[in-house]
């Protein structure tokens, strides 16, 4: 068993020094995946913009896509997925056909033939597709698209669903990553989630995935869940560990049952406080740097065979919607209900509702209904936030001149760092920022201070921890 007290005695930041600066810093900012955030996307985008950012797109663009599938077999009650439950296959086998013809559509759409370098299926359980419908969906990728020989084609993955059968499918449509969800492997947290799913039941999955020659395996974990204990995030960490995953991530749960319905069946008794919150990520955290991983980013950790561990090295990492990412294509294409693009222009999403996304994909529209176009002042401050969210640095007057701004044109920002700067969590030099080892939880505050968004109110944010 851990020695949780062995966690937090490291001197300067121990247990009531950290208490203190998580009460003071617990408060809501967004994740930053992307800049602007989604909760500021309007209506101004449409099909007719989305059409016109794909036409612009220079002929040798290589794409990334991603793809939705918004169905599970069930909710787990702590899941901020745009997805719904169905015992039925058919609104799934229905989806399905949606989704080739609307890949068709967007390939037309871009007048000439790609080259796509990453591929995500995402969820929802995208694993929920039988067998055969996910082989006709990667084959049609295929008959519209170039795959690029060394792409990553990645898909999220609920252990519960998985056979070995199904494994040596995914790996014969040239999946080569799985992300699998995972939690915690105590019982009585996953009751109190909704998910049970026994430790063997995710060995069996990994092993399935090895078996089909599927070696890059990512593991979600996460921490803040009801009735979770300290102990017991640890625990789940070192079990994890304990199957070699090559990436993990540690995710904090974000209780917005303003947004999402569901989380209301989760008390808010049965949470951890601040506190215990900061001492399971602390704790779970130190297990998978024991066990030989890496941390990446804020809550990312890699396995030095890892591309992920590889792109930190050498300083290329980057983020966008599904978190950190080795992606480099400079197009992101969403397909799917509520997906998300990322074009250099800006940010396009599908509608999140099924039945309007059916009715648009019917008749051979691309179901784009919101986004938000990207200002050269978005760009240059996302780049900002995104060094400092993948590498906790960023060198601000570098950034300025690959923009052709004054040097002194982020200056107003900067009295927003103080009070981290104060607590030995971030250092400055003056505009070289580095967010400190001890200010790594707290890196997106530090990234807020470049929001100009985030006083205009759309939207309410999880917890900055
Ligand atoms: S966590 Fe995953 S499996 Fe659970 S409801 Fe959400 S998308 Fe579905």
């Amino acid at each position: 068993m851990t020695d949780i007290n062995a966690v937090s005695s490291d001197p300067g930041h121990g247990p009531a020094m950290d208490d203190a600066l998580w009460k003071k810093y617990d408060r809501p900012v967004p994740r930053y995946t992307s800049y602007p955030t989604a909760p500021h996307f309007t209506g101004a985008v449409d099909e007719a913009t989305y059409r016109g950012w794909l036409a612009a797109l220079s002929a040798d663009t290589p794409l990334s896509l991603y793809l939705h599938v918004p169905y599970c077999r069930t909710l787990c009650w702590y899941c901020g997925c745009s997805t719904r439950a169905t015992t039925s296959h058919r609104p799934v086998a229905n989806y399905a056909a949606l989704l080739e013809t609307e890949i068709a559509t967007l390939a037309s759409a871009l007048e000439r033939r790609r080259s796509i370098t990453h591929l995500h299926w995402g969820g929802g359980t995208p694993t929920i597709l039988r067998e055969e419908e996910i082989t006709r969906l990667m084959d049609g990728i295929a008959r519209h698209f170039d795959i690029a020989a060394d792409a990553e084609l990645a898909i999220e993955i609920d252990p519960r669903t998985i056979t070995p059968a199904y494994a040596r499918t995914l790996a014969a449509t040239g999946i080569n990553r799985v992300s699998l969800g995972v939690q915690d492997f105590d019982p009585r947290v996953q009751q109190a989630i909704n998910r049970v799913q026994p430790f063997e039941v995710t060995a069996r999955a990994v092993d399935a995935f090895r078996a089909a020659g599927i070696d890059a395996v990512n593991f979600d974990l996460m921490y803040g869940l009801p009735h979770q204990s300290v102990e017991g995030a640890v625990r789940s960490a070192e079990l994890a560990a304990s199957l070699s995953p090559s990436r993990v991530a540690l995710f904090g749960y974000a209780h917005v049952p303003w947004m999402r319905a569901h989380q209301r069946l989760i008390r808010d008794e049965d949470l951890p406080d601040a506190r215990t919150r900061f001492l399971q990520a602390q704790g779970a955290g130190e297990k998978l740097v024991e066990q030989g991983y890496r941390r990446i980013g804020l809550d990312h950790f890699a396995h030095e065979t890892d591309s992920l561990y590889r792109q930190t090295e050498d300083g290329s990492l980057s983020r966008n919607f599904q978190g950190y990412t080795t992606d480099t294509a400079p197009a992101l294409i969403g397909l799917g209900a509520s997906a998300i693009g990322e074009l250099p222009q800006g940010f396009a999403q599908n509608t999140a509702d099924v039945a309007a996304y059916g009715k648009a994909v019917r008749e051979g529209r691309l179901p784009v209904t919101r986004g938000i176009a990207r200002s050269d002042e978005d760009r240059l401050r996302w780049q900002v936030i995104e060094r400092l969210m993948c590498t906790l640095e960023a060198d601000l007057e570098a950034v300025l001149a690959e923009h052709g701004r004054a040097a002194d044109h982020l200056d107003r920002c900067l009295p927003a760092l103080a009070e981290l700067e104060e607590d030995g969590l971030l250092e400055r030099n003056g505009r070289r920022l580095r967010v400190t080892e001890a200010g790594r939880p707290f890196v997106r505050l530090a990234a807020a201070a470049f929001d100009e968004y985030l006083d205009r109110g759309a939207g309410r944010h999880s917890r900055a921890v």
